[in-house]
């Protein structure tokens, strides 16, 4: 078993998917299938990204069961109140416990054009509510055709980094846009290699102990069967799940990587 530095985080990114009821049957169920595992969250933390419209629900379920799971929001406006139809504050998200957010996830840089600048200013915003931001970055593609895997994440994170301090947490997703959902995950070593090559960005603009500090977790087409050898990367510090996370006893499997025999 590989020793990790830092503890890992697996995140359950449930896109718009499962209405508050279902939220609240699928958080149930990875509870119980969490304990019959007998799962440690000494090493690994367990945290889930549901709907804006569920996080009441998870957020009451967590807390009347005092569930170990952290729970997170899969945006944040920019702003912190005021004339913005449509648009949910951080403080919001700190009013219902939100330990998380994502921040600059592909879908929302494609689907409403969020460039690293809206990003940036999204992360201050959940920084100033006290949230954890879990900033996505990751290279389309023809992204990697062209430049390579590691530029447009490097470029990505770095407006980020600038414009906050040494001191800030945030928690990097490294997402290759086409390993996000088409079933092929970037194998271990290309993972590795960007999160390896994030986290020298990191050390560069803020220093050691940040670089040291910073979780990176690897995302796209995470599952049970491929976690363990994406783990085995000393710079993988974790995995934002999509898909699978929707499933209780696949997601938990997940969160048991230090269980598995590697059969990737
Ligand atoms: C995601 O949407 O963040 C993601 C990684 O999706 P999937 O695991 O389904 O590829």
């Amino acid at each position: 078993m590989v020793e990790h530095a830092r503890k890992a985080l697996i995140a359950g990114n449930w896109k718009m998917n499962l209405d508050h009821l279902q939220a609240i049957a699928l958080v149930q169920k990875l509870a119980w299938t969490l304990k019959d595992r007998n799962f440690q969250s000494t090493t690994v933390e367990v945290a889930v990204f549901p709907p804006f419209t569920d996080l009441r629900s998870v957020q009451t379920l967590i807390a009347a069961d005092k569930l170990d799971i952290g729970l997170g929001a899969q945006d944040l406006s920019r702003h912190d109140s005021g004339a913005h139809t449509g648009e949910v504050s951080g403080a919001f998200l700190s009013a219902l416990a939100c330990d998380y957010v994502l921040v600059g996830h592909s879908e929302r840089r494609a689907d409403h054009g969020e460039t690293d600048e809206v990003c940036l200013a999204k992360v201050q915003a959940a920084l100033r509510h006290k949230l954890t931001p879990v900033l996505c970055v990751g290279e389309t593609a023809e992204d990697l055709e062209k430049v390579g895997a590691a530029a447009v994440p490097v470029s990505q994170l770095t407006t980020v980094l600038e414009g906050i301090s040494a001191d800030d947490e945030i928690v990097v997703a490294y997402e290759p846009v086409w390993a996000i959902g088409s079933g092929t995950p970037a194998t271990a070593e290309q993972a590795e290699e960007v999160c390896s090559t994030l986290r020298d960005t990191i050390r560069n603009v803020h220093g050691d102990e940040a670089a040291e500090r910073t979780r990176i977790l690897y995302g796209g087409s995470v599952k049970s069967s491929n976690i363990a050898g994406l783990m085995r990367g000393a710079n993988v510090d974790g995995a934002l799940v999509g898909g699978a996370s929707l499933d209780a006893e696949e997601f938990a499997a997940i969160a048991q990587f230090e269980k598995h025999v590697t059969v990737d």
